[in-house]
């Protein structure tokens, strides 16, 4: 047995490289040596809950995105609904599903998402961020921005699901930088989806427009195809500086919740991955449902 004196010098004389230490962590939680291919990352656009029990077209592609994305071991999901004093990660055997809204039908509030935690990754996620001190939270659980999409992609709630919190303290870049260091999840088969809406000004709904299935007003879709070109032309400083890209763009972002679990996706991206889009439309005038797949 190595007493405390010896333990010091060791770790003095062979100190461990953060990289070696990420690997022993995950080696540790995922029980694998084996890393395999990165799994793909998602930036969702969720829009109303009632997508959660709704059929359209957004929910048609959810579901066939489970059927073709490569099965995952876990979940974490980024969502605009959970924000925090501090980054928090949810470490909780079985979360309960929060109806976090007011005003939508009782079937709605019925609705239940029985998707298992995960020990493994909410401890994993802890140990891999260094730039923040990630807190393991034993009370939030699967706010609607989670459940509404994702059991919509897997509905048999078999994967379990960690969220991580939006710290409302970090600017835009402080969360890109540590979405970075979330990057090594990726092969280990965690599935990460950042949840939220690229376009989402609430208070300019067009109300008499709510029944039509597509509608954006002008300044919605042209500050959509703004971001879409700064997605696909990997310009995320400018995406990151967003509060200086013009009027349309303060208009699409009134607070920044809902636009950065989009900075998270982005942070994860790797150089020559692909990028697509889906659910590429605008409703109710000032959202859009535009969502991104990395890989
Ligand atoms: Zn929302």
């Amino acid at each position: 047995m190595m007493d405390r004196r010896s333990f010091l010098w060791s770790a003095l004389l062979f100190p461990i490289t953060s990289k070696a230490m990420n690997n022993s962590v995950l080696n540790k939680v995922f029980s694998s040596e084996e890393a395999t291919l990165p799994m793909p990352v998602l930036f969702v656009g969720h829009g109303s809950p009632m997508n959660a029990i709704e059929e359209n077209e957004f929910v048609t592609t959810w579901r066939n995105l489970g059927k073709s994305l490569p099965k995952p071991k876990a979940i974490l999901c980024i969502s605009a609904h959970y924000e925090t004093n501090g980054t928090h990660v949810t470490s909780i055997a079985k979360p309960a599903t929060i109806h976090d809204f007011g005003g939508f039908p009782r079937e709605l509030f019925a609705v239940q998402y029985p998707a298992p935690g995960s020990p493994e990754l909410d401890y994993a996620t802890k140990h891999l961020v260094s730039k923040a001190e990630v807190e393991l939270d034993e009370k939030w659980g699967l706010d609607h921005g989670a459940w509404s999409v994702i059991r919509n992609i897997y509905p048999l709630a078999n994967i379990p699901i960690v969220e991580m919190s939006l710290d409302y303290n970090k600017t835009p870049h402080a969360h890109y930088e540590l979405a970075r260091e979330l990057s090594r999840l990726r092969e280990r088969g965690v599935l990460i989806i950042g949840s939220g809406n690229l376009v989402h000004n609430l208070r300019m709904v067009a109300w008499d427009k709510v029944n039509e299935p597509e509608y954006g007003f002008d300044w919605a879709l042209q500050a959509n195809e703004t971001f879409k070109k700064l997605i696909t032309g990997n310009n995320h400083k400018e995406l990151i500086g967003y509060s200086s890209l013009g009027r349309e763009v303060q208009m699409a972002i009134p607070t920044p919740e809902h636009f950065l679990p989009l900075l998270y996706t982005l942070a994860l991206k790797r150089e020559n991955e692909s990028v697509s889009f889906f659910n590429d439309k605008a409703v109710m005038g000032s959202l859009t449902m535009t969502s991104v797949k990395i890989g």
